[in-house]
């Protein structure tokens, strides 16, 4: 599934088009607690999260709930949302990442057809893109924190988001 497909996914789950079953695959701010909360709690809330969000990732739903846009920027790890959040549902205790998977789709990168491209590595601070041979970058999932820092800079959508 390509990046634009996958957010137009997303975006037609938060807007009501899925079943409270599948709420749990919503991309979600980190420091999340617990998904429930998200449904109980944050209706009590004007989206503290997404106002204070420098990056301007989290989004808030139809049913008040925040979600994350990794289309333009990404999460700086910064504390700030947990901090603005007097709900429980993100709690700097829970300092966890975010539940993506980012991966690199090999059939789209140019890299991986032998045109030179290192646009992914620079915004990568966590040194989480590796080039074997220059040219087959590869995303070490142990190293990656699922920031989304590289996905805009990738010129042909080849960065893709996962939620686990
Ligand atoms: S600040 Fe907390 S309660 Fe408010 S919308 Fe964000 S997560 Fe929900
Ligand atoms: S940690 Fe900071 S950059 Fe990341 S979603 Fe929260 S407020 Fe935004
Ligand atoms: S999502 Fe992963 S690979 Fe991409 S910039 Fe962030 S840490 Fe690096």
């Amino acid at each position: 599934m390509q990046r634009r497909e996958l957010f137009g996914s997303l975006a037609s789950k938060l807007r009501g088009e899925t079943s409270a079953k599948k709420q749990e695959s919503i991309l979600r701010p980190p420091y999340n607690n617990e998904e429930s909360l998200f449904h109980n709690e944050c209706q009590k809330c004007d989206g503290r999260c997404a106002t204070v969000c420098e990056e301007e990732i989290i989004k808030i739903g139809s049913d008040k709930s925040p979600y994350l846009n990794l289309l333009k920027s990404g999460c700086t790890y910064c504390d700030d949302c947990a901090a603005a959040c007097e709900f429980g549902v993100l709690t700097l205790e829970n300092k966890r990442e975010i539940n993506a998977k980012i991966t690199i789709n090999r059939s789209l990168c140019m890299s991986w057809s032998s045109v030179m491209c290192f646009s992914c590595k620079d915004p990568c601070l966590d040194d989480a893109i590796a080039f074997k041979s220059l040219f087959q970058p590869i995303i070490d999932a142990e190293k990656c924190t699922a920031c989304g820092f590289c996905i805009s800079r990738c010129p042909v959508e080849a960065i893709e988001v996962r939620v686990v």
